[in-house]
């Protein structure tokens, strides 16, 4: 496991994580504290226990209070395996009703799928998977001397997508909805979805938006998720027009997007958008 990356975007909020994309880094996934005066608010919680543990003496050089609420962004290992850690020493995991739904009918098979993978075996093997014992369907407030508060935008990057706000800090953690500076990763997405969700970030007063995956920045990140979702159709679009396969489209993306993380998701991008733009009736933009 490499260096612990830490950002300080605000007094009591700070943003973990490790550079690089594959697991050993958590796939450059962020966690993020919020320190208030009732105990620590932490969102996503990276792909192990040892990750969470990495991050935990990084906050422990902060605050001694402890982490009351965990909120999940949505469902996927590199946002949820390290939940454990922080589930044990009795803090309350939170997240959609739709991110509970998949966690709960998708991890069990994933891990021991991926246990069998030699890459990540060893840091995946004190994983204990759980779920969230409060869930919610649009949006709850939390008030521990901080106002924090947890919108469902709609399918986006996931079914069970979630982003924090702090109204006076003036912040967003916008999970998967937004990569800076590493490839999408469509998966699970829904294409009209993940423009609503930037709408939904846009419409926010805040200032530093931390990405799921990168480093924070102001509204350009925004921006240039937009763009990136723009370009990746257009190159999709006329690969197809022009009978292009996947490895010739996905290495057009690749050129596109020099020194961007993630590279492994391209071919999961090009079966997904190509999906998409073949739909007949697709609630998508033309
Ligand atoms: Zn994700």
């Amino acid at each position: 496991m490499s260096e612990l990356r830490e950002v300080q975007v605000r007094d009591n909020v700070w943003v973990w994580g490790f550079d690089g994309d594959g697991p050993a880094a958590s796939y450059g996934a962020n966690c993020v504290a919020v320190v208030a005066d009732a105990g620590v608010v932490l969102i996503d919680t990276l792909l192990s226990p040892a990750h969470a543990r990495r991050v935990e003496a990084a906050l422990r050089q902060k605050t001694d209070r402890p982490v009351r609420l965990v909120v999940l962004t949505h469902h996927h290992a590199d946002h949820t395996w390290g939940a454990v850690h922080f589930v044990r020493q009795g803090a309350l995991l939170v997240a959609h009703r739709a991110c509970r739904e998949r966690m709960a009918a998708d991890h069990p098979g994933q891990l021991a799928a991926r246990r069998g993978q030699a890459e990540a075996a060893e840091l995946l093997s004190e994983v204990v998977l759980v779920l969230p014992s409060l869930t919610f369907d649009q949006g709850i407030g939390v008030h521990l001397g901080v106002e924090v508060e947890v919108w469902h935008p709609g399918h986006g990057h996931t079914p069970g997508d979630a982003f924090v706000y702090l109204p006076d800090a003036a912040v967003a953690v916008c999970g998967d909805l937004v990569f800076h500076r590493y490839h999408f990763n469509y998966q699970d997405a829904d294409l009209a979805g993940v423009r609503r969700g930037l709408e939904a970030l846009r419409s926010l007063d805040a200032e530093v938006f931390v990405p799921g995956h990168g480093l924070p920045g102001g509204p350009e990140v925004l921006q240039a998720q937009a763009a990136y979702h723009d370009a990746v159709e257009e190159v999709v679009r006329q690969g197809l027009a022009a009978g292009k396969g996947e490895a010739e489209v996905t290495g057009e993306l690749q050129a596109r997007f020099p020194g961007y993380g993630l590279t492994s998701a391209l071919p999961v991008t090009y079966a997904r958008v190509r999906e998409w733009l073949l739909r007949p009736a697709r609630g998508g933009r033309a």
